[in-house]
């Protein structure tokens, strides 16, 4: 049992901690009503203990005491199906698989389900068989079980399920996000599970990547913080504890950015733009402390994922300082043949893969890694040294985690699982992220006594308010959903009364269902509340070939629209489908993202009024489907003049979200308004609430320099914090800003910072500053 003793490294955590409460940070206090990034970043920053040399000295002797087939066993992670017969629900362990698993290969890691999540008492049948089966083993080397908790522990059924990232990271509010991760890591290792496979750090910024919803979003800044909030949520400030989980940064790096915009399709990213872009936000992970790290199964720059020696070594371990080890994704060491082609069998793929870096191998369902590495080290083509490298690293982590002392801890913690403090922290998130886009003559808030048509696709589902990694894989078998939750109908009839709500499907995601029967009922409706966007989905099953809302959505919404009643469109769905065939006649537009289960109950509370909005976009919302750039791009020809001008808006820009009250910003003052070397910038603003109900506001800092050897792109994202004010309440916020934030990745792909002026913009107002 783990008991919370002050260890010596804890001192160390604790001193560093003080420091940064005690130093001035600007914005910090009454921290209940504000939340700043950068006092988040610094009081979130400091790694989880134990430290790697607190185990060192066990390590190498075990180690020592190793045969070489035991420590590529170490290396090698198998699927659940591998100890198991059945699937679902009738999964069991059998021990003979289990034995030829743990027994006779020693494998170091066991991951996922097969197919559907397991309540918590299943969870600890099947970890006490593969622990009992360690424990039998010569060395009694503990097996790291690791799942997929994405929002929440998805895995587990009854556990609390969180907004997916992208909806966390519209919420612009760290502490909701660690918050969230701390009852995802509770939950999750009171299964008996101590790795979870997030956070999604791929830096969202191509559209129609069917991953986008995983990730934060397309600014760099915002994913680092809201992935910092992650890591530490999930490992605390004790990885060893009963509720903390080890992280895993994914999918290091590039995988986001396809060109054709398929899953595991090829990325084209120039060094300077991985470095400005996709690198930093996996840096500040891995500086918080992380402790493992998995691999990009695709391609950058012809180079795959698994076999890129200079990112996993050069910069992931040298220069990120990466101490934990990396993790390749599923099957990908046999994906360098199958789809790279870059190795002629598996034998030549698993030597490229681990001399690149890949510690330990997702295979998952066979033998062949460990088979094939074992004859790779006695013929000579991997050396020893490297195997030694690897099991090092895994097993440090196993010792941080604490599983030599109690490889079952967690199971008897305190955590409840789905507790209602838990599940009333998922509805805080869900409220904050839902963004209002558009709200045309105040029609929002709905009047409580107002007769509603609520129709669309997913007015009645908790699948699309979840979407995938959500009791299954691809998150859409009803069977497998809580029956406890509300859907978006169900919520909105609990507010105001079944009798007020009408209700027609009109469509499914893709089909004309009974649209004339929705326009009829419709024309009887004071105002009609459109649910469109997407189904389900996970990886590549959710390539599409087209942004564009399917066809059947437009059409029944463009049929409501010639009633003429004022139309509410909600959209949940995990990347911006295009709608400027709909947007323009829409009175109200709420972005709900995947809100998970209780977005019915917070999107139903956003549109009567009892709760104020106040989630903002983190990504930039696309107008048409050859549009798509982000919100920090660079200029282009005619982008601030006529056609161009218009080309260039997008739907709904980065950061935008609108609330039941108004905002007002003034006194912007940045200074001082030259400076060099160490010195810091302060920006002070000030921000008021000239409506007439309490409400949250996002302050966005966004910085420019005006020319740079490098082009610059037109602002990007510095600083951010998120205000509670009254109505009628202004407060001064500040914020500090070092060379850090004014430097750029140079032609030589090196950060550099260049004198110049810059430009400061909050809220609609602009001041300038010269660096020397
Ligand atoms: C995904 C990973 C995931 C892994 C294990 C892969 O297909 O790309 O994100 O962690 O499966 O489920």
């Amino acid at each position: 049992m783990y008991t919370p003793k002050t260890k010596p490294w804890h001192i160390v955590i604790l001193l560093a901690v003080c420091t940064v409460v005690a130093a001035p940070s600007g914005a910090d206090d009454a921290a209940s009503r504000i939340v700043d990034s950068q006092t988040f970043l610094r009081r979130n920053m400091a790694p989880a203990g134990p430290p790697a040399s607190a185990s060192a000295a066990a390590v190498e002797k075990l180690l020592g005491q190793m045969t070489l087939k035991e420590k590529i066993g170490q290396m090698t992670q198998l699927a659940i199906g591998m100890v198991t017969d059945g699937k679902d629900q009738s999964i069991r362990i059998n021990p003979e698989k289990l034995h030829k698993a743990v027994g006779e290969y020693g494998v170091g890691s066991i991951l996922n389900v097969n197919d559907e999540a397991l309540s918590p008492e299943k969870w600890h049948e099947i970890i006490r068989a593969i622990h009992a089966e360690a424990k039998k083993s010569r060395l009694q080397i503990p097996v790291l079980y690791g799942i997929d908790t994405i929002h929440g522990p998805n895995y587990v059924v009854g556990s609390t399920l969180f907004p997916q990232p992208l909806a966390m990271a519209a919420t612009w509010n760290p502490e909701l996000m660690l918050r969230g991760t701390q009852i995802a890591a509770a939950e999750t290792r009171k299964a008996g599970i101590p790795w979870s496979f997030s956070p999604v750090l791929d830096a969202g910024r191509q559209p129609l990547w069917s991953r986008l919803w995983e990730t934060f979003g397309e600014d760099t800044y915002l994913a680092t913080v809201m992935g910092v909030a992650t890591v530490r949520g999930y490992e605390g400030s004790d990885l060893s504890s009963s509720s903390s989980v080890s992280a895993s940064l994914k999918h290091y790096v590039g995988y986001s950015y396809p060109t054709t915009g398929g899953d595991r399709s090829p990325a084209l990213i120039p060094e300077i733009t991985l470095r400005e872009y996709f690198l930093p936000a996996f840096a500040a992970a891995v500086k918080a402390g992380a402790h493992t790290v998995m691999v990009n199964s695709s391609e950058v720059n012809g180079t795959p994922g698994h076999a890129n020696s200079y990112l996993l070594k050069n910069v992931l371990h040298d220069e990120l300082g990466l101490q934990g080890f990396v993790v390749s994704d599923w099957m990908d060491i046999k994906g360098l043949v199958s789809t790279h082609h870059i190795a002629a069998n598996e034998k030549e793929a698993t030597r490229i893969a681990v001399l690149a870096g890949i510690d330990m191998s997702m295979v998952p369902s066979d033998y062949s890694f460990s088979n094939l590495l074992l004859e790779l080290v006695q013929e000579g083509k991997v050396p020893a040294s490297r195997i030694d490298e690897g099991v090092r690293r895994i097993l440090t982590v196993k010792y941080q985690l604490g599983l030599f002392e109690d490889p079952l801890r967690g199971i008897d913690s305190k955590t409840v699982v789905g507790s209602s403090e838990s599940r009333l922290a998922s509805l805080e998130a869900a409220r904050e992220s839902i963004t209002l886009l558009k709200n045309e003559n105040q029609v929002l808030p709905l009047a409580k006594t107002a007769h509603v048509l609520v129709t669309g696709p997913d007015a009645d589902s908790l699948i699309p308010l979840n979407n995938g990694w959500s009791y299954t894989w691809q998150g859409d078998r009803a069977s497998a959903y809580p029956k406890d939750y509300a859907t978006i109908l169900k919520a909105v009839q609990e507010k105001i009364g079944a009798a007020n709500v009408s209700y027609v499907p009109g469509t499914t995601y893709d089909k004309e269902v009974d649209i004339a029967k929705a326009v009829e009922a419709a024309s009887k409706a004071d105002a009609v509340v459109i649910c469109l966007g997407e189904w389900a989905y996970a990886e590549t099953p959710g390539n599409i070939p087209d942004l564009t809302l399917p066809d059947a959505q437009l059409f029944l919404t463009l049929k409501i629209m010639e009633t003429k009643k004022p139309v509410i469109l909600v959209l949940t769905e995990g990347r911006p489908r295009i709608i400027n065939r709909i947007a323009d006649s829409a009175k109200a537009i709420v972005m709900a993202y995947n809100p998970s289960n209780e977005g019915g109950q917070a999107i139903a509370d956003i549109l009567f009024g009892d709760v104020n909005p106040s989630g903002k976009l983190p990504i930039t919302y696309p107008r048409s489907t050859n549009r798509l750039f982000t919100y920090d791009h660079k200029m282009f020809s005619g982008e601030d003049w006529g056609e161009g001008k218009a080309m260039a808006a997008p739907q709904f820009e980065f950061g935008s979200g609108l609330s039941y009250t108004t905002f007002s910003y003034s006194d912007l003052h940045v200074a001082p308004t030259t400076a060099s070397g160490t010195q810091t910038i302060r920006v002070d603003v000030t921000v008021k609430n000239t409506g007439s109900r309490a409400g949250k506001e996002v302050v966005q800092l966004y910085l420019n320099e005006r020319v740079a050897s490098v082009t610059p792109p037109l602002k990007r994202l510095k600083r951010f914090a998120k205000v509670l004010l009254q109505a009628g309440e202004s407060r001064q916020v500040s914020f500090e800003l070092t060379s850090d934030d004014l430097s750029f990745i140079g032609a030589d792909n090196k950060r550099v910072v260049e004198p110049g002026m810059f430009d400061v913009r909050i809220g609609g107002l602009q001041q300038s500053f010269e660096w020397k």
